[in-house]
């Protein structure tokens, strides 16, 4: 019998941080009209949205998802798997594509001899069925950094560290977390490109390894009421030129370089202003509030969870910056890439930084500065900040805030449960 020919999945991600592509024969692989209409860079769960440039009004163009030969690995479900970078047929770079925003923010920091590296930490549930609703996987042994079947009776968590060690994510651990049917992992520290596309690879395989049990598994910022969120806190430093950690002063008290300073600055300056890249839906404002470790006031602390931006107590090549605001919900290319553009301006700028925050820097953040409210308001601030804005570039900004608003819009039109319950027994 002759075994079946290989084939590569070729992936694009859109600006909701799904995933899009085409699975093609592996020999095909390098072929260069993979087309997909441009108008699926705006999710393909959400209703469809005129968008000037992009949809009817110059035709709905082709789009070209070119492979990035560095990004293919061996898929968790048999052959192989890649990344793509979007272009007009005319070979011109796509503006909406998020990914190659990501490389060039990368490459500004090159420019200052910085290579930035990166670590990512997910926290997801697993389901008892397909979908949210169906609730939390039952885990009757439950304990926090749990492993093995007391942790996970249904064997997935297992069978997810599996499917990353086939397809190389390279995970560095996983566990279970604080609520029955939590899980967190980190994807490996590594070149910032990588680190996004291998958490944006991840939350796919989770999803299709628990599928493929009869089971879900979500990245939601806040899926139960009863239950604490999902963060995707990145971790961040620097390498210099001779491969040394550019965060790392060994004559300095906390061990940290001026360049990580300026870095944090940069982050707390922009903290509000980051609230749309790292909380980018309605839901995530159930997990974003004071008291949840999830990153709201904008505060720095030194192994302190409590801060939004922790310094972990690891020096040496360990030293980095841990932002614990971005949720399971975000685009990991966008959270980074924001995250990167604002500890640039802070570098750039040399901006000052304040003291660390020690002790419950949530009841006492020194500060009344935090992340926006709600996603309109988050959007808002995205839209005046010019740091961010040119990050994005005006075509990916306008998109995204146009595509934001209108899930703000659906959800206010939207009757809740919540409502139906509380005021539908008294009025
Ligand atoms: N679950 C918390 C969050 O929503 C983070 C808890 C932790 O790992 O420190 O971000
Ligand atoms: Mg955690």
């Amino acid at each position: 019998m002759s075994m079946p020919d290989p084939q590569t999945r070729l992936l694009f991600t859109d600006l909701l941080g799904l995933s899009h592509g085409k699975t093609v024969p592996s020999t095909r692989a390098q072929h260069p009209t993979h087309y997909a209409l441009t108008v699926m860079l705006q999710g393909l769960d959400r209703e469809f949205i005129e968008l000037k440039g992009y949809s009817t009004d110059v035709g709905f163009p082709d789009m070209e998802a070119r492979l990035d030969e560095a990004s293919l690995r061996p898929s968790w479900s048999g052959g192989e798997v890649a990344m793509t970078n979007l272009h007009f047929s005319d070979g011109r770079p796509l503006p909406l594509c998020v990914r190659s925003r990501l490389r060039e923010m990368i490459e500004r920091w090159r420019a200052r001899d910085l290579e930035p590296l990166c670590g990512i930490e997910m926290e997801f549930y697993l389901l008892s069925g397909q979908c949210v609703a169906d609730g939390p996987l039952s885990v009757p042994w439950h304990r926090v950094y749990g492993t093995g079947p007391g942790a996970d009776p249904s064997g997935l968590i297992d069978e997810i560290a599996a499917a990353c060690e086939r397809a190389g994510i390279g995970m560095e651990g996983i566990n279970s977390e604080f609520n029955p049917g939590q899980v967190e992992t980190a994807v490996s520290y590594r070149e910032a490109l990588d680190a996004a596309d291998a958490a944006f690879l991840f939350r796919e395989l989770a999803r299709e390894v628990a599928l493929g049990k009869g089971l879900g598994a979500t990245f939601m910022a806040r899926p139960f009421n009863d239950s604490v969120g999902n963060g995707m806190h990145l971790n961040v430093s620097a390498a210099a030129p001779d491969g040394s950690n550019a965060f790392v002063d060994t004559d300095d008290a906390q061990g940290i370089s001026q360049v990580c300073r300026w870095a944090i600055a940069g982050l707390l300056e922009h903290h509000a202003a980051l609230t749309a890249l790292f909380a980018p839906t309605v839901n995530s404002y159930k997990r974003l509030r004071p008291g949840m470790l999830a990153g709201y006031w904008a505060t720095w602390g030194l192994d302190n969870r409590l801060t939004s931006v922790r310094v972990p107590g690891q020096r040496g090549q360990g030293t980095r910056i841990e932002h614990r605001t971005p949720d399971g919900s975000a685009s990991p290319h966008l959270a980074l890439l924001g995250m990167l553009a604002a500890a640039l301006d802070g570098i750039e700028r040399e901006l000052p930084l304040a003291d660390p925050v020690f002790g419950d820097a949530e009841a006492h953040p020194g500060t009344d500065v935090h992340t926006a409210s709600s996603l309109g308001q988050a959007l808002d601030l995205l839209e005046q900040d010019s740091v961010l804005t040119e990050a994005l570039g005006p075509d990916l900004t306008t998109v995204f805030v146009k595509l934001k608003r209108d899930e703000v819009d659906r959800w206010e039109q939207s009757l809740t449960d919540w409502e139906v319950n509380t005021y539908g027994r008294v009025y």
